[in-house]
């Protein structure tokens, strides 16, 4: 990233939370001159990105993929300077999930859809007929009536059930660990609930505005040959994920303060003690014990808004009290990594992995779904293992999702035994256990984001991003760092002409 205007003295901003959201607002407010310092609570940097290698293993604890549809996805990789480690899953369009038992290979495009035995003739003449069912004259109309409508009930109106058990279940489950009636259409797929107001039809709409995007792009590569054609699609690093952490926190390394705890906020500004600074942070470090008070301009908070709820954050001199944020509700999930010789693998399938939808339990199936880790990235492991990465619990299961690690052991071998028909016991197991893997964009998701919006516009200088704003994927959570961060550039950039003048006028 190119180094833009720099200030003539640098402001300083916190960034709290080194998770991907917080590196990413750090690294480009770094990137334009300014002194950052980040706030992390945990040992280490990364939040839910996690990667662990140990004896010839490598896996993920949090995210295992992440896609670049971002555009500040693109820049950061590219930035950093860890594009050839990028690492793109072998046979990434084999996804399969269960069917009465059985994992079924989810068809890739329209036309293997309608050819498969994956859903009824009813479900499919659905999906043919609803460019005609649906159309644009009174899609604006639906839209409104469904403002809190759920994600099956949106899917239901387009495609059937049978879509929304055996597509769209397993899918949320998969992605954000919800289920398609808690979650919120509006707020968990923005973007298909716009394509219904703009075209009524979601097949017509998503073909449409995939032409215009290609055309756009097609405008845009004619002027410049220099741009590489990208492969699409999911991706990792060699090494896991964390190597998008690494390549950033070694930029952040002295500048990263760990903290036991975040004592105290203050917005100092209406105070009228400091002039320079407008906000400082009191806490403690974990490298040294001690206490500090330090000194920002600006604060970019980045902790869920569970953990903001519970800080301590004054504006002059009285305190800010924060209990107009509502409460969320955060899904568990446990991650179960697995590894079997492969010559007990008797049916092993090359892939990316299986879902699980909610009707599959009558089959006898628990889990949420498996990573076929190593066959996705075969330096994962050991030639003679494949190592499995498999998700437990998320609003469908709440409690199982605490269950003990021998529980889990059962519960992870025996879905493993009906889908792959793996034989004996696991020669290597780690369980991860997420209290709150997951914010859950449920109905009231819009009183969440008006909290955050009145946080925002109550404390100047102080901005929100990560995932509980515009999205739950590495990629969105890193989209929303850089857009704070932008933020915090024109704040500084007009507060400072603010100064001068008030400086001006005082002389
Ligand atoms: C198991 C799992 C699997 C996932 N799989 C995928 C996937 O395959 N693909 C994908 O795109 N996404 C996936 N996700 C989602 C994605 O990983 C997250 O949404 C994203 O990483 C969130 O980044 P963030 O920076 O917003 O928040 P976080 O990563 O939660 O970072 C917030 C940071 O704030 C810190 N913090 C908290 N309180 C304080 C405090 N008081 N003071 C200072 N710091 C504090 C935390 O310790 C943490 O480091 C997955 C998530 C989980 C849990």
């Amino acid at each position: 990233m190119a180094s833009k205007d720099k200030p003539s003295s640098a402001k300083r901003v916190a960034v709290v939370g080194a998770g991907v959201s917080g590196l990413a607002a750090a690294y480009k407010l770094k990137s334009h001159g300014l002194n950052v310092m980040v706030f992390e609570a945990d040992g280490r940097a990364g939040g839910k990105l996690s990667s662990i290698s140990k004896d010839g293993l490598v896996w993920d604890e949090g995210a295992n993929t992440m896609t670049e549809s971002e555009m500040e996805v693109r820049c950061l990789i590219d930035d950093l300077g860890i594009r050839e480690k990028q690492q793109f899953p072998i046979s990434q369009n084999k996804r399969y999930i269960a069917r009465n038992g059985v994992p079924v290979l989810i068809p890739s495009n329209p036309i293997t859809l309608i050819k498969s035995n994956i859903l009824s003739a009813q479900s499919k003449l659905q999906i043919i007929l609803e460019p005609f069912l649906w159309k644009k004259s009174d899609s604006a109309k639906v839209s409104d009536a469904n403002a809190n409508e759920s994600v099956g009930g949106f899917f239901q109106r387009h495609f059937g059930k049978e879509v929304v058990d055996y597509l769209i279940d397993p899918f949320v489950a998969g992605t954000s660990a919800g289920d398609p009636e808690s979650l919120s259409m509006c707020y968990s797929f923005p973007e298909l609930w716009d394509l219904e107001k703009r075209f009524g039809s979601i097949i017509s709409g998503a073909i449409k505005s995939k032409l215009s995007a290609k055309n756009e792009k097609r405008g845009e590569t004619n002027g410049s040959t220099e741009k590489k054609r990208r492969q699409r699609g999911s991706f990792s690093f060699i090494g896991g994920m964390q190597v998008l952490i690494l390549g950033n926190f070694s930029i952040h390394r002295d500048n990263v303060v760990c903290v036991l705890s975040l004592v105290e906020i203050r917005n100092c500004r209406h105070s009228l003690m400091h002039w320079s600074e407008d906000w400082s942070l009191y806490c403690t470090s974990n490298r040294d014990k001690h206490s500090q008070d330090l000194s920002f301009d600006a604060v970019i908070m980045t902790a869920p808004l569970c953990s903001v709820k519970e800080m301590k954050i004054t504006k002059g001199r009285s305190l800010f009290p924060l209990s107009f944020l509502p409460e969320i509700s955060y899904l568990p999930l446990s991650v179960i990594i697995t590894t079997f010789k492969k010559e007990n693998v008797k049916r092993p399938l090359e892939g990316f992995g299986v879902l699980i939808p909610s009707k599959e339990q009558q089959n006898g199936l628990r889990t949420l779904g498996t990573l076929f880790s190593s066959m996705m990235f075969p330096d994962r492991a050991p030639n003679d293992l494949y190592l499995y990465t498999t998700f437990v619990g998320g609003s469908r299961n709440r409690e199982l999702a605490k269950a003990s690690t021998g529980e889990l052991k059962q519960i992870v071998t025996a879905d493993l035994r009906q889908l792959l028909g793996v034989e004996g016991e696991p020669t290597f197991l780690n369980h991860f256990f997420w209290s709150k893997a997951f914010p859950l964009y449920g109905h009231n998701y819009g009183s969440v984001l008006e909290g955050i919006e009145k946080m925002e516009n109550s404390l100047p200088g102080f901005f929100y991003a990560g995932n509980h704003k515009g999205g739950l994927s590495v990629g969105k959570a890193i989209a929303s760092g850089c857009k704070a961060a932008d933020l915090v550039i024109s704040y500084l950039e007009n507060s400072s002409d603010d100064k001068m003048l008030k400086q001006g006028s005082s002389l």
